[in-house]
């Protein structure tokens, strides 16, 4: 193996480079793993564009990407007793907790209490480097056998089908509910899968993408078309006038995280997976009177071995919204395509 790998460098804020850096070396308890697909994130965009200053990631120079999918090309210390051989197939997520914290040892990883902490915690392609690279060095929490069934394309969207399985999970998804998901990308669309997996009656994706809201009928998804008049009005409508059991917020700016609430069937609960990057007003009135309740949704806890059969059977269906390939050295148009509305991007796939 040689010394040096390729590797998408974000110089500054959106400022790109494919440079040759140092293979990194593996740690006790992590892999070296050869990195054969990797998928761009909304996170990716905001983070190259500069959106989380000082936060995602710490500092400039950084080597993005978390979603992907590759093979074992070598065992740190002590990785062996888990289990892992080289040539092993492998999906990665982002989130490499403390496992000591109360919300560790409680089994919300995603929320470690020690995040960010140098030894303690890392979040690969957002705190520290990722791996829009050849290979990657990831701890063997988070790593997980790929099904022999799937390709390493569908490996690299394994992350984001946990996310979305998370998602309907906070939401506390029951048989027979109605629910609504506010914004057909990657994550929406999959929640309306996971929303199925949980026993959803009827799922209804609002939209304002022509290409997404075609995407979404093409899923055999109930749509509303957000760009005609009032969404809110329209799901009433589509519903009794009572509104939806559940509502899975997956678009991430003010106004739907609102039609969300306002969507919502008395007693109704909301569960937002999309980070505004802006404040959000709040209609309580509402919110305390109906008993509305609203939780946040982080990554995923538990969820990459559980989605793993579920997009091995098809039901997760990942292959779906997976829309355009490129090479790593062809990130700039890959990243261009992504923040293209016009050019019906869902997922895209980077192969280093
Ligand atoms: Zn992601
Ligand atoms: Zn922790």
């Amino acid at each position: 193996m040689s010394a040096t790998m390729q590797a998408l460098v974000v110089l500054e804020p959106g400022r790109l480079e494919i440079r040759e850096v140092p293979v990194p070396v593996p740690g006790p308890n992590e892999v070296l793993a050869r990195v054969r697909a990797v998928s761009i994130c909304g996170t990716d965009a905001h983070l190259i564009r500069g959106d989380y200053p000082g936060f995602w990631p710490p500092s400039f120079p950084f080597i993005p990407g978390h979603e992907w999918a590759g093979e074992i090309a070598e065992l740190g210390p002590g990785a062996e007793r888990f289990g892992w051989t080289v040539g092993d197939r492998v999906a990665g997520t982002s989130h490499d907790a403390c496992g000591v914290c109360q919300k560790c040892v409680e089994g919300r990883y995603n929320l470690c209490e020690n995040y960010g902490r140098p030894g303690l915690h890392k979040q690969y392609g957002h705190s520290v480097q990722g791996a829009d690279a050849t290979y990657v060095v990831q701890g063997v929490k988070t790593i997980f056998p790929l099904a022999e069934g799937l390709t390493f394309d569908e490996g690299a969207v394994i992350d984001p089908a946990s996310i979305a399985l998370h998602v309907a999970n906070r939401g506390n998804v029951a048989p027979g509910d109605t629910v609504v998901i506010t914004g057909a990308g990657a994550i929406g669309l999959l929640a309306g899968d996971a929303a199925r997996i949980r026993g959803a009656a009827r799922v209804i994706l609002v939209e304002r993408n022509p290409g997404r809201l075609a995407k979404a009928t093409e899923m055999g998804f109930e749509t509303v078309d957000s760009s005609l008049g009032d969404p809110v009005g329209t799901v009433r409508a589509l519903t009794g006038g009572l509104g939806a059991d559940v509502v899975l917020e997956c678009a991430g700016v003010p106004v739907t995280v609102q039609w969300a609430l306002a969507m919502l069937r008395r007693g109704g609960r909301c569960a937002a997976v999309g980070i505004p990057t802006e404040g959000v007003e709040i209609a309580m009135q509402r919110l305390v009177l109906d008993e509305l309740e609203l939780v946040g949704s982080r990554a995923s806890a538990g969820e990459m071995r559980r989605v793993m059969p579920l997009v091995e059977q098809g039901r997760m269906r990942v292959r779906d919204v997976m829309t355009h390939r490129f090479a790593l050295a062809d990130y700039e148009r890959a990243i261009a395509t992504f923040g293209d509305p016009g050019s019906g991007a869902i997922k895209i796939i980077v192969a280093p």
